[in-house]
């Protein structure tokens, strides 16, 4: 018979990792479960990084967004020390213990080989670059940033497994399948295979990948979720040297724009220098992400950013996750998976095609997007509002609007449904605690690890 755990910790991305460092390191002979339906650090492969295959094959679990690292292990590791953007954890706590948490876990991740720079927003050379942006409506949000590179990303979560995977039990290729409430105040995971696994206290932080099935177990056992947002959008990929003078120093620029024509809200997003564009498997449908290498040998000549237009329903119509994903599917139903268009034929309403992309200067990274025309999958609102944000960019970073600059569609950034939680991150069911993006309270590496430790830090305090 399993024993009955202290702590159950659901997922093991950014905010499970964290949770279960805290609690091991405080706390060495609590009795943790850390759970995962992903494979371990050294055995997460994609078919398509691994060659195998050229388009995604749908695995069950996705190899990419599921496994010890949850859907950062492979990204590109931008780390912002910030509470403007990447979460909304400063909705439950000061602004201070947040960036106090978000410390915390960078120099968690420093003890485990990530790099001491830092770029800042603050320098003089930003701060001109800030000027500069806003005499064209452009705002540059504050954050230092620090880029772990996609390769250390991985080295950083490998050398965190070592040190951990001694000190608690982690089950990976686990799913949880339900979410029990056992009528003493603790809890009962159904596994998959029928097993059942109880807890005490249970840590829940199911990320992106999760989130779904999450909102479903939570409004099983009755907790109140709200959900009204999906950003919609393209990655742009152009020549490095076209933004070189502001990646040089901000390395990510979160730049947000207004629109006049129909005052809705641009911004840019995922910055990646002289990085490459993927594709990305959201539940079936194939949307565009983008990454860079710490390594210069690895780099590429490019520098690709997502632009991404907000869009919030009230009524009727509440249901973003369906509307975005009907979006991303449409540019899937042209062209197979991932679309690609020049920016010039998107604004002379031509389709690009093979011969028109094999003229283009700048070369694609993504070579398996197929060539096509974003004018019949994206809305009329969300192109006209991406199309003006490349024209004010153009003033800030000429070139921006080239006829060659790449367009790839689309890019669909889904939010979880959000919880109603505590400041500790607990759910009105007492001993029940939710982290990171599943939970809907994060949207980055930092918060998300700073949420994780929140909530480990919560029960700690109830075991002193
Ligand atoms: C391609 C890509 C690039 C990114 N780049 C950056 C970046 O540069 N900087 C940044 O700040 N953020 C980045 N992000 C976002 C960042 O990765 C996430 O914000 C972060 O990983 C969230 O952490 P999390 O622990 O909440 O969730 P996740 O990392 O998604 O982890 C959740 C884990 O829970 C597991 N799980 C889900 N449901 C179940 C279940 N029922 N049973 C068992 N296990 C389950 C999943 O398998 C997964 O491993 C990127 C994301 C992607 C996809």
């Amino acid at each position: 018979m399993n024993p009955i755990y202290d702590v159950a910790i659901l997922g093991c991305g950014e905010a499970g990792i964290f949770a279960a460092y805290e609690l091991a390191h405080h706390r060495p002979g609590l009795k943790v479960l850390a759970l995962d339906q992903g494979r371990d650090i050294y055995h997460r492969s994609c078919p398509i990084v691994a060659g195998k295959v050229r388009e995604c094959i749908h695995c069950s679990v996705c190899d990419t967004m599921c496994g010890f690292g949850g859907a950062g292990a492979f990204s590109d590791g931008k780390f912002n020390f910030t509470t403007q953007f990447g979460g909304w954890l400063t909705d439950f706590m000061e602004p201070r213990h947040v960036m106090e948490l978000i410390d915390y876990v960078d120099s968690i991740n420093v003890a485990h080989g990530a790099t001491q720079e830092v770029f800042s927003t603050e320098s003089a050379e930003a701060r001109a670059l800030a000027r500069k942006a806003l005499g064209f409506d452009l705002h540059l949000l504050q954050a230092r940033c620090k880029h772990l590179g996609t390769e250390n990303n991985l080295r950083i979560l490998q050398n965190i497994y070592e040190g951990l995977k001694d000190k608690l039990e982690f089950r990976f290729n686990t799913a949880v399948e339900h979410i029990v409430q056992d009528g003493e105040g603790g809890f009962r995971l159904t596994l998959g295979g029928g097993e059942e696994v109880a807890c005490k206290r249970l840590i829940a932080a199911p990320g992106r990948s999760g989130a779904e099935w999450f909102s479903e177990q939570c409004k099983g056992l009755g907790l109140e979720l709200l959900n009204n947002q999906v950003d919609i959008g393209v990655r742009v990929e152009l020549p490095a040297s076209v933004f070189e003078h502001i990646t040089d120093v901000v390395y990510e620029s979160k730049l947000v724009y207004r629109t006049q024509q129909y005052g809705d809200q641009v911004r840019t997003f995922c910055m990646n220098p002289y990085g490459h564009v993927v594709a990305e498997n959201v539940e079936g449908i194939n949307t565009v992400n983008g990454h860079s290498y710490a390594d210069p040998k690895l780099r590429s000549e490019n520098t690709n950013f997502a632009l991404l237009v907000s869009n919030r329903f009230t009524q009727p119509f509440n249901e973003p996750y369906r509307y975005g994903k009907h979006i991303a599917s449409l540019s899937n139903m042209l062209a197979g998976g991932v679309l690609v268009q020049r920016f010039g034929d998107l604004v002379k309403g031509v389709r690009t095609n093979e011969h028109r992309l094999s003229k283009s200067f700048t070369r694609p990274t993504l070579t398996a997007a197929v060539p096509g025309d974003l004018s019949l999958a994206l809305p009329k609102r969300q192109l006209d509002d991406i199309i003006e944000m490349i024209y004010v960019l153009d003033k800030i970073a000429p070139g921006t609007a080239n006829h060659d600059t790449l367009l790839y569609g689309a890019e669909v950034k889904f939010y979880s449904a959000r919880l109603q939680l505590s400041e500790e991150l607990e759910t009105a069911i007492p001993n029940f605690f939710a982290a990171g993006d599943g939970a809907g309270v994060t949207r980055g590496l930092a918060q998300a690890g700073a949420s994780g430790v929140q909530a480990a830090r919560a029960i700690l305090k109830r075991l002193s």
